[in-house]
């Protein structure tokens, strides 16, 4: 690479992306910490994302995140991809490196793991049983961050089996982890929350413009965890009937914070905090 800019770039590659927070929290920690640079958006079509990744190096930028639909074919595109990302099949974070490589990491399922130590400081995946609704790619990082945690059971449930039973075999593949992830058929989600002690949404049911998700929790105890991916709504009609039952719940704010965090760090050298200012940020503009 050429000359080191002592302006910082980063941003975020996305299509479509304009709905992306991830400028305003990027923006708020370079204020914050008095540095000099900038976060952007890059609206990138699929057919142009090997060009404009390989754009970052040529335009000195310190990296980027990236977003739907580009975590899996720019993961292909990295000179070196995160051991853990290449085991969740897809990255959310490049940073460019001194060289000119291109690295590539995923810090969805930190992000996840340190939103629900937020909410919950004592908080273990070894606590019991953990029942996860969805097998896209929010539900990859939930799952493999709760066996890494040392999650014994994870009871899964998506509204297509093949997608829950190909995850299912994904994770049976990591040695380790064999019988720990078992898929059981949409229609007896109710049931299955019995004795557990996790519960997340990782479908996008409950989102801003979406249907409500279909679950009766008569059957969770109410000392679980209940975790929603989804943060427009930042709280869903399913955290809403945990909540007004007695559980303790987590919406996915604390997720999209918290995987910003690595990030940041990696490009511009400070390991930020999550204010309560940041978040009340966030939240208006929800
Ligand atoms: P995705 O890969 O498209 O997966 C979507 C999931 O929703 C699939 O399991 C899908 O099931 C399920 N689904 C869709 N319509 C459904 C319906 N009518 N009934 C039941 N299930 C349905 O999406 P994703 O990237 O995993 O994102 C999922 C959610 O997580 C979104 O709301 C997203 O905003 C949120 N998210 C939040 C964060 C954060 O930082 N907080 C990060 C990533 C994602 P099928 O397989 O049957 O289609």
């Amino acid at each position: 690479m050429g000359e080191k800019s002592p302006f910082t770039l980063a941003g975020v590659m996305g299509w479509p992306v304009a709905h992306s927070r991830s400028p305003l929290i990027h923006n708020h920690w370079i204020a914050r910490h008095g540095l000099q640079g900038a976060y952007g958006l890059f609206a990138v079509e699929p057919k142009a994302i090997e060009a404009a990744l390989r754009g970052l190096v040529a335009l000195g930028i310190a990296g980027c995140n990236v977003t739907i639909p580009h975590k899996v074919r720019a993961m292909e595109l990295m000179d070196h991809v995160d051991p853990l990302a290449k085991r969740m099949g897809a990255i959310n974070t490049i940073v460019v490196q001194r060289n000119g490589e291109l690295h590539g990491f995923n810090n969805d399922g930190f992000g996840f793991i340190q939103s629900l130590k937020d909410a919950m400081p004592h908080w273990s995946a070894k606590t019991g049983p953990a029942v996860v609704l969805g097998a896209g790619g929010a539900a990859r990082a939930v799952i493999l961050s709760l066996l890494d945690q040392g999650a014994q059971e994870i009871r899964l449930f998506n509204r297509t089996p093949q997608k829950a039973q190909q995850l299912v075999e994904e994770f049976a593949g990591l040695g380790p982890y064999q019988g720990r992830v078992i898929a059981h058929p949409w229609h007896e989600r109710h049931g299955a929350l019995a004795g557990a002690a996790l519960l997340v949404n990782t479908t996008n049911q409950g989102m801003h413009g979406q249907s409500a998700l279909a679950l009766t929790l008569d059957d969770l105890p109410t000392q679980a965890l209940v975790f929603d991916a989804i943060y427009i709504p930042l709280e869903t009609p399913f955290l809403e009937s945990a909540r007004l039952r007695g559980n303790t719940t987590v919406n996915g704010l604390g997720m999209l914070l918290n995987q910003a965090r690595p990030a940041f760090e990696a490009w511009f050298g400070v390991n930020p905090e999550i204010t309560p200012e940041l978040r009340h940020m966030i939240v208006a503009t929800l």
